[in-house]
């Protein structure tokens, strides 16, 4: 299988050691060793140009990071049951980012945690338990998240008060008003659940739908189907696991980009660069169902060392203009992407927002067939120019270009000239 004595050490163990449902990336498998910035460097010493990883969201091994959360480490770290500055300064700081309605926060580890407590705000809130997601959505672990993430496979049954809605895919998709073709999937997964006699309690997206293949565009068209969802009484709650934290360049949230306001945002991923930290973010009155009946604690959720490595982050998001760095350069790393299309036909199609790209491969422009065979091909060739990404969609023929925003323009040649030689080796 060509791997090397240090690689075949290390996944031998992991078959003996770990339980069987973990996956590795790459046919052969990387081992990293250190990080920083965009940057990460493997055993032999390596290094790779890191295209997918957003949670190092503001650079591997952030200094302002490390500082806060060795400082805040030093001093204490309890939990949320004793009084704490650090939880009400982040929290402030936090919630001056959203639109004013939000203005609860609560804390969690993980994405995942965050979304099954938004499942259950939304269920006590609308007195329903239909939830509605994409139909390559992703959105945890939990046996509720689960439930509602297509993306898991069939081995991984929905919930049955789970409905479907297919990708509001803008490269595919037929229609004048896309906005308003969403809406109407919306609806009549709505009307399916009440001849079903499930009661709707909520639309749950990732607003960049980043596991269905990368779906930014156009800015603005979730407006109609955030206005179906609360006509039937259900919330919005926007997954800002991917979108958030000034990804998008366009906004520091992905939902702002549509000018929607959300009922509830969950975040996690980029929130302490690594730092195991989530959040769920609401309107006071769509939380207080739940909060009236249940109490809720997360034993780390919200800890001193948690908050501290959010706050370091949310400082250098703002001191380091990463919002308007992750537009510009996101921007020009579009434009060459995009000039590919006129050397490579099995470019289908290139879309983003910010530094979050999808990169499309196709057998055939006209048809638009997806090429999933030529993207793991294409990743597989990346990893030997050192360059790392991976894809997405319903496919799984989009290359999902999403860099710590740490990316620079210097790094732009890197990156497109791999994608160049790659495809070009692949003979395409
Ligand atoms: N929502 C989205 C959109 C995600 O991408 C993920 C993680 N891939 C999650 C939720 C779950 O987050 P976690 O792995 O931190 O539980």
């Amino acid at each position: 299988d060509g791997l090397d004595a240090d690689t075949r050490k290390l996944t031998d163990k992991r078959s003996k050691v770990l339980g069987e449902s973990y996956r590795l990336f790459y046919r052969k498998p990387v081992h990293l060793v250190r990080g920083e910035g965009q940057y990460l460097w493997d055993a032999a010493g390596n290094k790779y140009l890191d295209v997918y990883n957003n949670v190092a969201s503001i650079g591997h091994c952030h200094p302002a990071v490390i500082e806060a959360v060795n400082q805040q480490m030093k001093m204490l770290n309890t939990h949320t049951r004793y009084l704490h500055e650090r939880i009400l300064d982040y929290s402030e700081e936090l919630l001056a980012t959203t639109p004013d309605a939000i203005d609860r926060a609560m804390y969690m580890c993980t994405g995942s945690e965050a979304n099954d407590l938004a499942i259950r705000v939304a269920r006590a809130f609308s007195g329903g338990t239909g939830i509605i997601v994409s139909q390559e959505a992703y959105h945890g672990t939990s046996d509720l998240t689960s439930g509602a993430s297509p993306a898991l496979g069939t081995g991984q049954p929905l919930a049955p008060t789970t409905r479907l809605v297919p990708p509001p895919d803008h490269y595919r998709v037929n229609a004048p008003d896309l906005g308003e073709w969403f809406a109407n999937e919306i609806q009549k997964q709505i009307d399916d659940m009440k001849a079903h006699g499930i009661k709707f309690a909520g639309f749950l997206a990732d607003s960049i739908f980043s596991s269905d293949g990368v779906l930014p565009n156009p800015p603005g068209f979730l407006q109609k189907a955030v206005d179906v969802v609360h006509a039937n009484g259900g919330i919005f709650i926007a997954d800002e696991v991917q979108p958030g934290f000034a990804r998008t360049g366009d906004a520091f949230w992905g939902f702002a980009r549509h000018g929607v306001v959300p009922d509830v945002v969950t975040t996690g991923k980029p929130m302490g660069n690594g730092i195991p930290v989530s959040g769920l973010l609401a309107k006071s009155d769509v939380l207080a169902a739940f909060s009236d009946e249940i109490p809720y604690f997360n034993t780390f959720g919200g800890n001193p060392v948690a908050m501290a490595a959010a706050q370091a982050v949310l400082k250098v998001i703002k001191e380091e203009g990463l919002q308007e760095h992750s537009r510009v350069v996101g921007a020009k790393l579009q434009a060459e992407l995009a000039k590919l299309m006129a050397r490579h036909e099995a470019i289908g199609d290139v879309r983003g927002a910010g530094l979050f790209i999808g990169f499309e491969l196709v057998s055939d422009r006209s048809s638009k067939t997806p090429d999933k065979a030529l993207a793991l091909d294409l990743i597989e060739k990346l990893r030997d120019h050192h360059v790392l990404t991976s894809v997405a969609g319903p496919y799984g023929n989009v290359l999902k270009l999403r860099p710590p925003l740490a990316f620079q323009e210097s790094d732009i040649d890197w990156l497109v000239g791999a994608l160049d030689k790659s495809l070009t080796e692949l003979g395409r």
